[in-house]
């Protein structure tokens, strides 16, 4: 069973993953790592993942079977377990629990190299729809209190698979750096009696230096303070705190910034995460949730982790330009 621990001093909890136990010999350096070979994630492999929690199908084929164009998967190392008590307890000054949460996979694309760049919009549009699917049966478990969906792209970004996948994550506490997110904007709040996101969307449209691409439901801006280089949000205009009320038109706008960024920086590693409410925080005032797209152009250093300051080499003015213009 995994556990979490809490480190007394920051309030930060890490998960100590016992299922993925390594020894120093398994440790081998990102770049050495083979990729290719043998795909457990593509069609015809479905015997090699974990059975379907969830797939699209046109065609009324069987679960678990080929024919299908998304499927969602337990992970098959899961950092969390599903099973269990959470356990809450002290151990001398310290507080652990069990490793109680959620980790599935979103497949896809049935065909190996097929990217959200790349893919039909029909594809995209499938995706953000089983996020949405996914975070709305996983709010039900009254264990878990947040879900966190990401994608790792690339093996600089983190992913271990080619295949085109992203993660869902759900936890039985809210991480705090969401916490850090949710209480500044509740801040700002508390002072201007606006939402901070609201505002910035208002700010970047007329602005339009970082603004980077806009549909009528949607912005994508590089942010004032981006910590890398060519990060990007993605803001819906209509304030709502949860990603349940994501638009259709997500897909269009997810489509085209993933592209212009697959074009500008030739197919860069990136991750994403979507911010969304907790579990508990039910639509509120302040929050607002989006998407923060992460290009891994630059490595997070030993400045980086001694200070939480990041050195972004590009201005986000640049690279909005670069990514407007990039039709
Ligand atoms: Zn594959
Ligand atoms: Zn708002
Ligand atoms: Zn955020």
């Amino acid at each position: 069973m995994p556990e979490l621990r809490k480190d007394p001093i920051h309030g930060r909890w890490v998960i100590i993953s016992t299922e993925r136990s390594r020894r120093p010999s398994d440790f081998v350096p990102e770049e050495r790592k083979p990729m290719g070979g043998f795909c457990p994630l593509c069609e015809g492999n479905e015997d090699r993942t974990p059975p379907e929690i969830i797939a699209y199908r046109d065609n009324g084929t069987p679960p678990n079977s080929p024919g299908w164009t998304l499927r969602v998967v337990s992970n098959k190392f899961p950092a969390l377990r599903i099973e269990g008590d959470l356990n809450r307890e002290g151990e001398g000054i310290y507080d652990k629990m069990n490793g109680i949460g959620a980790h599935e996979v979103v497949i896809e694309t049935p065909r190996h190299h097929e990217t959200l760049a790349t893919m039909p919009l029909k594809g995209v549009a499938h995706v953000l729809t089983a996020y949405r699917d996914r975070i709305a049966d996983l709010k039900n478990d009254q264990r878990l209190r947040y879900v966190l969906v990401f994608k790792n792209h690339g093996v600089a970004a983190g992913a271990s698979l080619e295949h085109s996948h992203s993660q869902i994550i759900a936890l039985p506490i809210i991480p705090r750096r969401v916490v850090e997110e949710i209480e500044g904007a509740k801040n700002y709040f508390n002072y201007k009696d606006r939402c901070v996101f609201c505002d910035i969307i208002r700010q970047e449209i007329q602005q339009k230096s970082r603004l980077i691409l806009e549909n009528n439901a949607f912005i994508s801006v590089a942010p004032f303070a981006s910590r890398f280089p060519f990060e990007t949000w993605i803001l819906p205009k209509t304030h709502y705190s949860s990603y349940e009320h994501m638009n259709s038109s997500l897909y269009e706008q997810a489509a085209q910034t993933l592209s212009r960024m697959n074009r500008v920086l030739n197919d860069p590693p990136y991750n994403y995460v979507i911010h969304t409410s907790s579990f508990s925080g039910l639509e509120a005032e302040h929050y607002h949730w989006h998407f923060e797209i992460m290009p891994k152009l630059t490595k997070v250093a030993g400045f980086e982790w001694g200070t939480g300051f990041y050195i972004n080499p590009t201005p986000p003015e640049e690279a909005a330009e670069y990514l407007r213009e990039a039709k």
